[in-house]
């Protein structure tokens, strides 16, 4: 038998765990944006989780809201985030959104130090990660960060897609 297929924890059987909590995660973004959409706001929604998978912080898209050019999901996150750890640097964490960050929030994710991003959709228009632009990856980064992207993709995009078709018909 190949080494590979005998071992008691097989390699793709501990990836398929880590892939079902990612799936978890943005199953829960995902019902989070719903209630922002519903409030008039894009809807978008972030998750912040520590190193042990408990939930520190999250948010969603309030730019409508709050009247708040910044009030992405993201920041408002990684902002309850540090109060909550009284530390700016979010060591070991993961982020999770539905969608690709902007600018705004790729720069902040990076400052936060966050350890692994992962997102639902690609953001053609402001995608920052990898679409429009890759700030992770650039000479402005200082810090390395882990992506995942495509989580719960399909589920992501009908939400958004559903959300502007019914600001159209209003
Ligand atoms: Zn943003």
């Amino acid at each position: 038998m190949s080494k590979g297929f005998s071992q008691r924890s097989p390699a793709w059987k501990l990836d398929y765990d880590a892939y079902s909590i990612h799936c978890r995660w943005m199953e829960r973004v995902i019902q989070i944006a719903e209630i922002a959409g519903k409030a008039g706001d894009v809807p978008v929604a972030a998750a912040i989780v520590d190193e042990e998978g408990k939930l520190i912080a999250e948010a969603s898209n309030r730019k409508e809201r709050d009247r708040d050019a910044t009030a992405h999901a993201e920041i408002l996150a990684i902002r309850a985030a540090c109060q909550i750890e009284q530390n700016w640097y979010l060591k070991n964490c993961t982020l999770y959104v539905t969608l690709e960050p902007c600018p705004m929030c790729a720069g902040a994710i990076i400052h936060a130090r966050i350890n692994l991003l992962v997102y639902g959709i690609d953001d053609p228009k402001t995608g920052a990660i990898r679409t429009t632009v890759n700030l992770p990856d650039s000479a402005s980064s200082n810090h390395k960060l882990a992506v995942l992207a495509g989580i719960k993709e399909s589920e992501c995009r009908q939400q958004l897609q559903n959300w502007f078709i019914q600001q159209r018909n209003r």
